[in-house]
């Protein structure tokens, strides 16, 4: 069984953080690929992602190229809403083939909402839901969670790196070079993404 670990997220932007834990995730489960798929902007939730799909897309591109390990999916970004978790396994699953083993990650902070997620128990029991320690949030808590969810658990290393700070940090003109890849860094000045008056501005459209 080949396995493929899928790693959904806003990705706004992608940050070294991802990287790291998905590079260290797929060798603990030994996995031959990891899928970055980045979430479509939900009409739902106001303020993110301050990156349009396209740019989104194409820093995750850059991020990933050159290492045969990553590769990234649009199939969320090309799907009408709603887009639900189990719909992108269930087709992923039936493009790859039956010789694969589906891993869905996720960091610790998603804990907590995971049980509303869309058809939840199903979504478990299709793939391995594998929770991820995450710097600077508490230590995933599995009380009353589903047996499973505790045993697929993995132990990936703890960067205290987000989305958030970068945009923070890049609003406040400070330096984002050791937080992100080098093509991302140009990709994000070049188009001026993040900067005060491009927050501002997608903030008048939401
Ligand atoms: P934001 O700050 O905008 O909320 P983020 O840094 O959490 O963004 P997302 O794209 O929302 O990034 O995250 C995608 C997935 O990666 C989620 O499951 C999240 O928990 C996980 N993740 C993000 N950063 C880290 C990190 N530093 N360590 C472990 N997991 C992470």
């Amino acid at each position: 069984m080949k396995k493929i670990i899928l790693f959904g997220g806003t990705f706004d932007p992608i940050h070294n953080g991802h990287l790291a834990v998905a590079k260290s995730a797929s060798q603990q489960i030994n996995a031959s690929k990891v899928i970055f798929i980045p979430a479509r902007r939900s009409p739902h939730k106001h303020q993110k992602p301050f990156a349009t799909d396209d740019d989104r897309l194409a820093m995750l591109k850059l991020a990933v190229t050159g290492d045969n390990l990553f590769d990234v999916s649009a199939v969320e970004l090309n799907r009408g809403e709603p887009s639900y978790t189990i719909d992108t396994v269930r087709l992923l699953k039936k493009k790859m083939g039956e010789d694969c083993e589906f891993y869905w990650l996720l960091g610790a902070d998603m804990l907590k909402d995971l049980m509303k997620w869309h058809k939840i128990s199903e979504l478990i029991n299709e793939c391995s839901i594998s929770i991820m320690n995450r710097g600077g949030f508490d230590r995933p808590n599995f009380d009353g969670l589903p047996d499973k969810l505790r045993q697929n658990q993995i132990q990936t290393p703890l960067i205290d790196i987000s989305s958030t700070e970068i945009r923070r940090k890049i609003a406040n003109e400070q330096d984002i070079r050791e937080l992100v890849a080098p093509e991302v860094s140009a990709y994000i000045q070049k188009h001026k993404l993040y900067t005060l008056d491009h927050q501002l501005k997608r903030n008048e459209e939401f």
